[in-house]
């Protein structure tokens, strides 16, 4: 009797799946793939609707003789959290590798190591006062948890305070204008605290080199695990490619998503995972006020040279960089930290620009883009010639990178949206972490356990 009556009660649960809770997620990156992932597990039907022709939006990837290459430089960081227990769950763990890297300081005209504290002391473009103020304000950064009080203090002065002037003109002032241009002085503390919080949990002790990871085939790694799980799974989940999204609208009991194609799907949940000033254009029935919020926060965009080298450009995995004559920051050869792509023959460096979209360099044409880029390259690296360069890809990504100016936590728009069924999840959201897989994990899944949460 006991046996019969558990069948019995199975077989109504399997009836019952005709009557299983939809979702929408839209976009597939990291959030929408991991958020639908959860939808799945907790039993819903999922529709998970990409723009583009591949998975992993920003964590996308190409195929560069024959290896998969991250089409965005990714690095990972010991503190990531959501990332490495997602590869574990995915049971990838053993393919996220950990590793010492070099950083270095291309500094008017010099080069300077710059990654470890006899580094920093050697540091001499800064007073050796300040060499030591900079030290200890990132021990005490690293040390530090709370950071709402640093919403409303303006990063520049926080850091001028601690580490003094020119300390702050040498090393960070490159990094807040390389990144954020006009609105360098009006960045929250909150958001530089975290990064320098991030990046220093990655040495295992203070004296310690910098450990970063990195997955075999970049974030296409863990990207192509969670496509592979969904499609595992074709009862439940549907994944469409070459799928815009042309409108949200919410009926009385139910949401209504269109397609660029003009069918219409229909849902008991939608989560975005798009970029804000996307959310805004889908959605025709959100309230001025919420649309206003949605696009109050500046967006910046990213230009990023990719460059498959003859030879390595230089020992170091980061070299920060702060020239009169160099238009950009900082150059990543990703070969020196990802070493499985070193040994597969290939030499990759990133060069990323940082820019608002209606800047020129951000509208120049490639070739205009690469002349300025390979003479800069040239100043670094006198060696360097163009005889070197054997393919270059530009990419170009409208919404990088959130401006997050003093007092952004109020302006961060929340996981539920003011519309039954409409959960959220941008990069404006990680706040005060700066944009990382793992926070794009953690807004995803935490979008998904909201919807699972409300609608019942
Ligand atoms: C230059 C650069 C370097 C980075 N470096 C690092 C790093 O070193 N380490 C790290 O951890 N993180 C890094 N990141 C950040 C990381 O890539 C992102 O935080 C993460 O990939 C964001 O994932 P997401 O799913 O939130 O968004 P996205 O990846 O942007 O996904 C959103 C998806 O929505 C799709 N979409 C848009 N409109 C529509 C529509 N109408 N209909 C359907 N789909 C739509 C898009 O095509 C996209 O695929 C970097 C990012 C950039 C740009």
């Amino acid at each position: 009797m006991a046996i019969l009556s558990a069948g019995t009660t199975r077989l109504a649960a399997l009836e019952g799946q005709t009557e299983l809770k939809r979702a929408v997620v839209v976009g597939g990156g990291l959030a929408g793939l991991a958020a639908a992932r959860d939808l799945v597990l907790a039993g819903w039907q999922v529709t998970l609707l990409e723009a583009g022709a591949a998975w992993g939006g920003l964590a996308s990837a190409l195929t560069i003789a024959g290896e998969r290459v991250e089409r965005f430089y990714h690095f990972v960081c010991r503190s990531d959290d959501a990332l490495v227990g997602l590869a574990r769950e995915l049971g990838i763990e053993q393919r996220l590798h950990w590793t010492r890297t070099r950083t270095a300081f291309f500094y008017h005209g010099r080069h300077y190591r710059f990654g470890t504290p006899l580094d920093l002391l050697r540091f001499t473009p800064v007073p050796f006062a300040q060499r030591v103020r900079f030290g200890l304000h990132v021990l005490s950064s690293r040390l530090r948890s709370q950071w709402k009080a640093l919403d409303d203090v303006p990063a520049q002065q926080w850091l001028v305070q601690h580490i003094g002037q020119q300390a702050y003109d040498v090393i960070w002032h490159p990094l807040l204008w390389g990144k954020f241009g006009q609105d360098e002085q009006e960045i929250a503390a909150a958001w530089m605290w975290h990064r320098i919080w991030r990046v220093a949990r990655s040495r295992q002790h203070l004296l310690a080199p910098e450990m970063f990871g990195f997955f075999e085939e970049g974030s296409f790694t863990i990207v192509q695990a969670l496509v592979d799980w969904l499609t595992a799974r074709p009862q439940q989940v549907q994944l469409r490619l070459h799928t815009p999204v042309r409108t949200l609208q919410r009926d009385e009991n139910s949401w209504q998503v269109q397609l660029m194609n003009d069918e219409t799907l229909t849902a008991d949940a939608v989560i975005s995972t798009v970029a804000l000033p996307v959310l805004v254009r889908l959605l025709p029935q959100a309230s001025a006020s919420y649309r206003q919020q949605l696009s109050s926060i500046p967006m910046i965009g990213v230009v990023c040279l990719l460059l498959r080298l003859r030879q390595s450009f230089s020992p170091n995995f980061w070299l920060n960089i702060h020239d009169p004559q160099v238009a950009f920051n900082g150059v990543i050869e990703l070969t020196n930290l990802n070493l499985r792509l070193r040994q597969a023959g290939l030499n990759l460096l990133y060069v990323p620009f940082y820019l608002p979209t209606d800047s020129e360099r951000y509208q120049r044409a490639d070739e205009g883009l690469m002349s300025e880029y390979l003479s800069a390259l040239r100043r670094v690296n006198s060696a360097f010639d163009e005889s070197w360069v054997e393919e270059a890809y530009i990419s170009r990504e409208a919404y990088a990178q959130a401006v997050c100016k003093v007092g952004f936590l109020q302006r961060m728009p929340d996981v539920r949206a003011p519309l039954p069924g409409l959960y959220v999840s941008d990069s404006t959201q990680f706040y005060p972490e700066d944009r990382t897989l793992s926070a794009a994990i953690r807004r995803g899944r935490l979008a998904a356990a909201c919807a699972q949460e409300d609608v019942r």
